[in-house]
């Protein structure tokens, strides 16, 4: 009898754990989510539920598991409301075929350029975060004290400074 290696039932056509490096993420952001009729390694066609993507990767087909937690992710079941979540791909070990095989994971992590996100700048003078204040931006005190001071400083530490330069 012809054995067939799992992996040969993953199709190319769709992204499997193949696409992966070991240990490697792919970050992703939703397209669209319809069903779709598709062609088994086996030749037999079947309808899915296939999610696809903005970047050059290949749709995913959602599976019950991958399908909660992007539910969970995207704070709602509705796939209108998953229009544009970026999620996180990984390669997990399920059971599968009585065997442990390597599958597709949604990853139950938000993207690293979301988490990483740069942090607020830091006050030189009393090493507060640098707040918005009034009509201000963080950002434009930080720019502004930068160009008057030299140095990155919060509003009241802007203040104090300007208090000092006027009273010296
Ligand atoms: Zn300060």
């Amino acid at each position: 009898m012809a054995l067939t290696h799992w992996k040969k039932l993953d199709n190319p056509d769709y992204i499997g754990a193949y696409a992966f490096q070991p240990g490697e993420k792919k970050t992703v952001t939703i397209d669209r989510i319809r069903r779709e009729m598709v062609n088994g390694p086996d030749g037999k066609r079947e309808e899915c539920t296939v999610v696809h993507f903005r970047e050059k990767e290949k749709p995913l087909i959602l599976n019950a598991t991958n399908g909660k937690m992007i539910s969970r992710l995207a704070g709602s079941p509705y796939v209108e409301d998953w229009v544009g979540l970026r999620i996180v791909l990984g390669v997990e070990k399920v059971k599968a075929f009585g065997d442990v095989v390597d599958a597709v994971r949604v990853k139950n992590e938000r993207p690293a350029e979301e988490t990483n996100a740069p942090a607020l700048p830091l006050c030189s003078d009393c090493g507060n975060v640098i707040k918005a204040f009034g009509e201000w931006s963080a950002p434009q005190i930080a720019a502004s004290t930068k160009k008057r001071f030299g140095a990155l400083l919060c509003m009241d530490c802007g203040n104090k400074r300007k208090d000092a330069q006027q009273n010296e």
